[in-house]
């Protein structure tokens, strides 16, 4: 039986872990939160997941709450209007073919390491630095990295050609709330473009207290929205999430009027960079650490796109595993081609999401407001959601744009 170890019980960990179990893999999972702290703490993303990410923990059956949480159905865009701050340039809305979901990860991830004790893996709870690395390089005929952004991820090496940044482009925040009303005819996730300050979306999730929505800000640094550090508690933090609303949004405020956080632990506020890091990491001794997901790939979450990488990188790394059957090694040519085969899709989402961080292009404001009038055109960027390879070439390139808005025209 091959042994592999996995540093890092998150979104990708666990589902690659326990995918892994199914074949009949011997497993060790090495985390450094129990699911009790996990549960107790901090909300730690807003992990809209989108029907393709979901269909890779549907296949493994692991996607136990398909029933209880609520779906998200939609996206809408409204773009505020630069010149008269409160008010609307234009907005739209259109449905998903499939259905997104948020499960709060303190609810799923201590479920899910249950899960994978339950189906026969091991869990050791320890913070990993690089002498425990050494340990399960020994132990270990692949040890993989999946460690989120913990500081240990630090230890591969950024590629300087493919990280497009150095410095956070956003001041993020979190706030999880009760009472909000639902947005009218279906739910969605509600993205409010906010000219020179940033971006506040708003959709419906399952957390720790049952139904919520989450509200996800996105301030630009230096910016207006770039307020959390004045926040002294957790309500300072929720009177801040409705002062941003009324002012910068306030046909969203409208939906406020009765809200509370879900829990204590029910807001978060940070920043960091979108980086992307060299795969393969070697250790002092010489072995090898392979990484996946956010360890290596790590987006701004303004596309909401982070968790459903990790799903996909998960599909990805299992398939590459199984194809070295039982004697294969797992050697550092193997690991850069199924990274390459990863990248081959998560490119398309770093290039989106990047294009996203920076003042949209003319054609990309064009596109938005055309998309007011033609359900087509909202349709496709909706659905670009569930799989950014789409945008490309339109969202990119002006020439590209202007055409599929001209082929749209003759539908
Ligand atoms: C504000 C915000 C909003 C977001 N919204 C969305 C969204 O709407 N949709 C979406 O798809 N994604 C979203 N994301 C991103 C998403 O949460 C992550 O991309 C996803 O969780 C990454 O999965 P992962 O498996 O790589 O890492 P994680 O899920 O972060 O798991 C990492 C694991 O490693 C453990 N660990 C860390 N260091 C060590 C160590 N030294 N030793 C042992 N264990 C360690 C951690 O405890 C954790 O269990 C958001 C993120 C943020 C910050």
């Amino acid at each position: 039986m091959r042994r592999i170890a996995i540093v890092g019980a998150g979104q990708s960990g666990l589902q690659l872990g326990m995918g892994l179990l199914q074949q009949g893999y011997q497993v060790t999972m090495i985390t450094n939160r129990t699911g009790d702290d996990i549960s107790n703490g901090r909300v730690s993303s807003s992990q809209c997941m989108f029907d393709a990410a979901m269909k890779t923990e549907r296949d493994l059956g692991i996607d136990f709450w398909q029933d209880s949480c609520p779906q998200v159905e939609g996206i809408g865009i409204n773009v505020m209007n630069p010149e008269a701050p409160g008010t609307s340039l234009f907005n739209w809305a259109a449905r998903l073919d499939a259905t997104a979901q948020s499960v709060d990860q303190r609810v799923k991830m201590p479920v899910w390491m249950d899960k994978f004790i339950e189906m026969g893996g091991e869990l050791i709870f320890e913070d990993v630095g690089i002498d425990a690395l050494e340990r399960l390089a020994n132990e270990h005929e692949l040890v993989l990295l999946a460690a989120g952004k913990g500081d240990i991820v630090r230890c591969f090496e950024r590629d300087d050609i493919k990280s497009a940044f150095d410095t956070p482009q956003r001041a993020l925040a979190l706030t999880y709330v009760h009472g909000m009303t639902p947005s009218e005819d279906f739910s969605r996730v509600a993205f409010n473009l906010i000219p020179g300050v940033g971006e506040y979306f708003v959709f419906p999730a399952l957390t720790t207290t049952g139904p919520c929505h989450i509200m996800v800000f996105e301030g630009i640094p230096g910016g207006a929205m770039d307020t959390w550090q004045d926040c002294k508690s957790a309500n300072d933090h929720l009177q801040m999430s409705k002062d941003i609303v009324s002012r910068y949004a306030p046909w969203e405020a409208e939906r406020c009027g009765n809200i509370t956080l879900t829990d204590d632990g029910g807001y978060l506020a940070g920043r960091f960079a979108p980086t992307i890091r060299h795969p393969i990491m070697t250790l002092p001794s010489g072995k090898h650490v392979f990484g996946m997901a956010d360890a290596i790939v790590v987006n701004d979450p303004i596309t909401g796109q982070g968790s459903n990488n990790a799903a996909k990188c998960t599909a990805v790394y299992l398939q590459s595993i199984l194809s070295r059957g039982e004697d294969l090694s797992f050697d550092t040519e193997w690991m850069q081609s199924t990274f390459n085969s990863y990248w081959d899709y998560a490119r398309h989402v770093v290039a989106w999401t990047n294009s996203m961080l920076t003042p949209p292009p003319p054609h990309i404001l064009q596109l938005l407001a055309t998309a007011t009038e033609r359900p087509d055109i909202a349709s496709r960027i909706t659905n670009g959601f569930d799989d950014p390879r789409t945008f490309s070439p339109w969202w990119f390139d002006a020439d590209a744009c202007s055409k599929l808005m001209k082929k749209a025209e003759t539908c």
